[in-house]
């Protein structure tokens, strides 16, 4: 008895394991995915059944035909009934085929009430499971809506008796199989379809994926660079920006957040909003390389470099623009010393160099030089020629720009008098050649003044060899030095060719030059100015065309001194000294 009862246990179990496995196919055999809309689904064809069979009941009892026979109200019982069981069951949970055995239940429910009450036309009711087995079941719905709900209504003919009418006993069935049929196939028709939309809808968002995922990369790579981007749609408006562009968006407000000043590529000149690159480019302008400089002169500048490009789509519109801008501010520097040494040290090279050549030419004039000697002064002459065409050259290669250059000096307290003495002597033989009297008796040799020495004699020597240049043959050069314990000052004046108005103020710019027929590289004045502006001091100009000019130099007397700026006139007017005018009568 053990033994058989063991192996009754083991065949159960073993019974048991091929129903799990043959749940498992059918489960795997469903949609895996819960699908809530089959659970409302089910709810709902069953409420439509149940909810006629209510309305049936409610027309009997107010038509006051009596409902009541047993087999007719265990159909109808039995389908509320199921309507609960519609409720409670989680249809998600299990596959798809075991909700059908409501509306075949359904139908056995329709059965028993047609069988019961044959006349009271009940039958239509098996409409509902009908459009339900053929909506929600495939093909097997569909033939067991159309042939399996015929079938019972034959039953039920053959066990409560025909109609009189041939007809009348095939109409119904007639009338399932037309709702069957149109019902399957407007369902499949509908499952075509809705199978289309959701193969699109994944090709969409496998679209979208592809394309937010370029989008992502693109904005990495643009963060990634360390130039600003800005994307301008047609209508002007900013559509994307990378990081870079805030950066330099940044560094063009001030600690308010409000924009600093932009002016042209010089630092000086203001530029009009319309002017702006960002506007150029929102106009439609294609450009490269535009610099604008951010800041106020004398303050921290940046430099950025602007370019715009047009942008067209695929089919040859135009699609905007994009804006590239750079922050060249360390580059441009760079180029700028590098201009202003080579500049300035040429230039510096040319002062001394002139005097070598007119020394020589001095000494080559003299009768009483020992033999040999003169060929010896020649070849040095012919050297300093070249190495002055040379430095001419580099000159002419370095750059053009217009900015001021950083002057370092280092200051003491020094004779300015005895300096500027100095430079007269040194200039003699290069002004006398052209018959030219320096004339130091307006020297105050006692004046002093708080400077770098060796800068300020580059000064000096810049204007004498400027009012040699341009002074007149046969003319004269006056020097004078005069000052007090506040500020000492230098003039050098010329009786020579003078200089427009319109040109006085642009003069003292690098590389500008008012006269061109005389030799020389318009970078004098410049660097002088600067030297005297890195002293604390200034160099004002006065001059009449055709009568000559006066150069004043201004400097601090002394290391505590500071200078308040005053106008060209008044420094000219402050020692009452003569004009050129007047002191070339004296001459
Ligand atoms: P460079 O003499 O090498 O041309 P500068 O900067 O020293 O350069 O001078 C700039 C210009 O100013 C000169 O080209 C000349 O036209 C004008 N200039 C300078 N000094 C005088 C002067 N004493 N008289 C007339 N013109 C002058």
């Amino acid at each position: 008895m053990e033994s058989s009862a063991s192996e009754r246990a083991t065949r159960l179990s073993d019974a048991r394991g091929v129903l799990a496995r043959i749940w498992v196919i059918l489960k795997s055999g469903s949609p895996a995915r819960e699908d809530e809309t089959r659970a409302r689904t089910v709810v709902l064809q069953q409420l439509m059944l149940s909810g006629a069979v209510v309305v049936l009941f409610l027309i009997g009892m107010l038509l006051e035909q009596h409902l009541s026979d047993p087999l007719f109200l265990t159909g109808a019982f039995g389908i509320l009934l199921l309507t609960f069981v519609a409720f409670a069951v989680p249809w998600n949970r299990y596959p798809v085929w075991v909700s059908i055995a409501l509306p075949a239940l359904d139908a056995l429910g329709v059965l028993a009430m047609r069988v019961a009450e044959p006349t009271s036309g009940v039958a239509m009711l098996w409409v509902f499971p009908a459009i339900w087995l053929s909506s929600s079941f495939g093909v097997l719905g569909y033939l067991l809506a159309s042939f399996g709900i015929s079938g019972m209504y034959w039953f039920a003919i053959r066990y409560t008796g025909a109609t009189p009418s041939v007809l009348g006993n095939i109409i119904l069935p007639i009338m399932v199989i037309a709702v069957s049929t149109s019902t399957y196939f407007s369902f499949r028709r509908y499952h075509a379809q809705r199978q289309l939309l959701d193969k699109q809808a994944t090709l969409l968002s496998r679209t979208l994926e592809r394309t937010q995922h370029q989008e992502r990369l693109v904005t990495q790579v643009l963060d990634s660079v360390d130039f600003g981007v800005m994307l301008i749609g047609i209508d002007g408006t900013i559509e994307v920006t990378n990081e870079a562009h805030d950066r330099v968006d940044r560094s063009l407000r001030d600690a308010q957040g409000e924009r600093l000043p932009i002016f042209a590529a010089d630092g000086r000149t203001p530029v009009a909003d319309a002017d702006l690159p960002l506007q150029r480019a929102q106009d439609g302008e294609v450009f490269d390389d535009s610099i604008i400089v951010v800041g106020a002169p004398g303050s921290p500048q940046r430099s950025i470099s602007v370019s715009a490009r047009r942008l067209v789509d695929s089919r040859g519109v135009d699609a905007g623009a994009v804006v590239v801008g750079r922050d060249v501010t360390a580059e441009r520097t760079a180029l700028q010393a590098r201009d202003n040494v080579v500049a300035s040290i040429s230039h510096e090279l040319r002062s001394p160099l002139t005097a070598i050549l007119g020394y020589i030419d001095l000494a080559l004039e003299r009768d009483d030089l020992p033999s040999g000697v003169s060929d010896d002064l020649q070849i040095a002459s012919d050297s300093a020629e070249r190495m002055t065409s040379i430095i001419s050259e580099i000159l002419a290669a370095s750059s053009s720009s217009n900015a001021t250059m950083d002057v370092t000096i280092s200051r003491s307290d020094a004779d300015l008098g005895i300096l500027v003495l100095e430079a007269a002597q040194a200039w003699e033989p290069a002004a006398s050649a052209r018959h030219i009297q320096i004339i130091t008796t307006g020297v105050d040799w006692q004046i002093r003044a708080y400077m770098d020495a060796p800068r300020i004699r580059q000064v000096i020597d810049n204007l004498i060899s400027n009012a040699i240049k341009y002074g007149r043959d046969g003319g004269a050069i006056w020097l004078d030095v005069y000052g007090d314990e506040i500020e000492s000052w230098v003039a050098v004046r010329d009786n020579g060719m003078g200089i427009a108005e319109e040109d006085q103020q642009r003069l003292f710019g690098r590389f500008v030059r008012a006269n061109t027929e005389v030799g020389g590289t318009g970078l004098g004045l410049a660097i002088s100015r600067d030297i005297a502006r890195a002293h604390g001091g200034e160099i004002y100009l006065g001059s009449t065309v055709g009568q000559g000019s006066a150069f004043i130099l201004r400097l601090p007397a002394r290391v505590d001194v500071i200078l308040p700026p005053i106008t060209a006139a008044d420094a000219l007017a402050m020692r009452g000294a003569q004009t050129p005018d007047e002191a070339s009568e004296g001459v």
